[in-house]
């Protein structure tokens, strides 16, 4: 058994895998959190009453090469977390009217057997192929029911198509220096075309045209050409997947119960408040309780904003901050509101059903939005008035609404909720009983933020408008073009980075980046301590099926040859 101890900081995502595949390999972990549970960004929360909601919708795609293998083996009961993860019923592109431009049904898959495996492995190929072909045909057709010329839209998926085709180095050496408006040529498409691209990407993930192309592109051909079955031994995953309760309940509490298994030694409500660095080296971290935490390794999981603060506060000059010094991320906006519902409306049911995702996607505040609750959610007990809580997620909060003519962070929380219905074209208001606006969202006197600002948690705050200011805890950080994004080593030997700010092939936060850079944090820490440790902590090459993988091998093949 090994017993080298590690210190992590942060009970996001990043954290907690971390300290999952350590403590598997025999690591004395001890997981520090400033909340009350774990989760980070991802947890559920409860309104004031206790009503549970959702931080947003929560979609896991079913290329979460880290993610998932990990839920596969947390038990939750008699079964395991993976099995918490249901198809959502299916996703609409709808306009602020309610109307519906594109319809996509979910299939629930069922498990397969060896049998059904090999011929997966055989026609799944030809099944892709096919779908591509489908999509080429289909897409461009619901585009022009919203004005988007044919040609624009092939022209789209063709770009996608041929990027997809490239290997990594490829895709790095054309694009890197490119943000998402260039690679798309976009100032030579339609307004429609222009309008459509920046609300989906920033409705996906609060991505913008200024985002860097990579990531977009990704994003892009990930969610439009969606193909079945990538990991293996979870090919029943479906594309895309939620959660069928609340998050805390149906994946941070039985992960958090798997974590006491393994011996983490979990500190909940205590922040890292300084780094003492004694020759090049860590000394300890002291916590807001007092504690100082001494250690062989420290992984810092914690959100870049506060990351830099502890940098600049602790002066840590040999963390390699290039990043946050010379090409500072894009800090963006992505948060979210509640509405309790009586009853499901029934003029416009289709795209307020439980399990539909709904993307919004001329609504100036790019809003996707999902009923959760009864019909959705197994053995979840709400209020029995308000069965079903609505939960709307925007990404855009300098776009002026289309009610009071003012950017979110200029509303009250009243005119946002207003906003927002009508945004989302919900008219049935006597259905909502009550609404809940993200703590992690804060609407403060200017007065106020001026005194109490040295001594808030790391947070993006707004201009000032009408002697107010809107902050938020937690923004997510968007690569621009030729941003080199952080690693997972720091210059000093005994300090890792972790978190969703850190790279990983996935280039735009979500939680499987946070989960990869977690994993690929506690592979360098059981690197140091014995290679063979780190063996098992590898990710496995679990692609089964890729539909580009082919072309991509050929491709880096001949990339190789000509840049050799
Ligand atoms: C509204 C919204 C919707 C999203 N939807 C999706 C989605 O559908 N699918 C998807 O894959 N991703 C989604 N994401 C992204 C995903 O949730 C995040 O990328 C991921 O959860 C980040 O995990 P993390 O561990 O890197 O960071 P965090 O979750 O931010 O975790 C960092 C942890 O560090 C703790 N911490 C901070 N300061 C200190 C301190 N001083 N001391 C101790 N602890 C500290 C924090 O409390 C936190 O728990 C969404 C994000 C948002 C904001």
């Amino acid at each position: 058994m090994n017993a080298k101890k590690v210190v992590i900081v942060g009970g996001g995502i990043a954290g907690m895998v971390a300290a999952t595949l350590l403590a598997e390999q025999g690591f004395k972990v001890e997981l520090y959190e400033l909340a009350n549970e774990l989760g980070g960004k991802a947890k559920s929360l409860r309104t004031k009453d206790g009503n549970p909601i959702e931080h947003s919708h929560r979609v896991y795609s079913k290329d979460y090469k880290t993610l998932l293998p990990i839920l596969a083996k947390i038990p939750d009961g008699n079964h395991y977390v993976i099995d918490n993860l249901i198809t959502p019923k299916k996703a609409i592109i709808s306009n602020t009217k309610g109307e519906i431009f594109i319809n996509l049904k979910f299939r629930q898959r069922k498990q397969l057997n060896s049998l059904e495996q090999f011929l997966f492995c055989i026609f799944q190929p030809i099944v892709n192929g096919i779908k591509i072909l489908l999509i080429m045909f289909l897409f461009p057709y619901k585009m022009k029911r919203i004005g988007i010329p044919i040609r624009e839209s092939i022209w789209c998926l063709l770009k996608h198509i041929q990027f997809l085709m490239m290997c990594e180095e490829r895709q790095q050496k054309l694009f890197s220096g490119q943000s998402y408006g260039e690679f798309l040529c976009i100032e030579n498409k339609s307004d429609n075309f222009k309008q459509f691209i920046s609300t989906y990407i920033s409705v996906l993930v609060a991505a913008r045209l200024e985002t860097e192309a990579i990531g977009c592109a990704r994003l892009f051909s990930n969610s439009m050409l969606t193909m079945r079955g990538v990991i293996k031994g979870l090919e029943h995953l479906g594309g895309i997947m939620i959660m069928n309760g609340p998050t805390s309940e149906r994946l941070f509490n039985p992960w958090q119960k798997y974590l006491i298994h393994l011996g983490v030694n979990i500190h909940l409500g205590v922040s890292l408040n300084s780094i003492e660095t004694e020759k090049n080296l860590i000394k300890s971290f002291t916590f807001s309780d007092g504690t100082k935490a001494t250690s062989d390794h420290y992984i810092c999981a914690v959100p870049l904003v506060v990351l830099t603060d502890l940098v600049n506060k602790c002066s840590l000059a040999n963390i390699d901050l290039s990043l946050i010094n010379v090409n500072e991320p894009k800090m963006e906006w992505s948060n979210s509101a509640q509405f309790f519902l009586s009853a499901l409306p029934n003029n416009n049911a289709t795209s307020f059903e439980p399990g539909v995702l709904n993307l919004h996607i001329n609504s100036p505040w790019d809003i996707v939005s999902i009923v959760q609750g009864k019909g959705i959610w197994n053995n979840v007990e709400m209020p029995p008035d308000m069965p079903y809580v609505l939960s709307a997620t925007f990404s855009n909060v300098h776009s002026h609404g289309v009610v009071f003519n003012k950017p979110l962070i200029a509303c009250s929380e009243t005119e946002i909720f207003e906003e927002l219905l009508t945004q989302m074209g919900f008219v049935d208001r006597d259905l909502v009983m009550s609404w809940h606006l993200d703590y992690e969202l804060i609407i403060m006197e200017d007065s106020e933020y001026q005194q109490k600002k040295d001594n808030l948690r790391s947070h993006l705050a707004s201009d000032v408008y009408d002697g107010k200011r809107m902050l938020t805890y937690a923004p997510l950080g968007l690569m621009r073009p030729n941003q080199k994004p952080l690693k997972t080593v720091s210059k000093i030997s005994n300090l890792y980075l972790a978190g969703e700010h850190i790279d990983t092939q996935y280039r735009i936060p979500t939680m499987e980046k946070a989960a990869e850079s977690g994993r690929r944090a506690a592979m360098e820490v059981a690197n140091q301590v014995n290679p063979s440790i780190a063996e098992a902590i590898k990710l496995q090459d679990r692609d089964f099926i890729k539909p580009f993988s082919f072309v991509q091998n050929l491709d880096n093949l001949v990339y190789q040859w000509q840049f050799r």
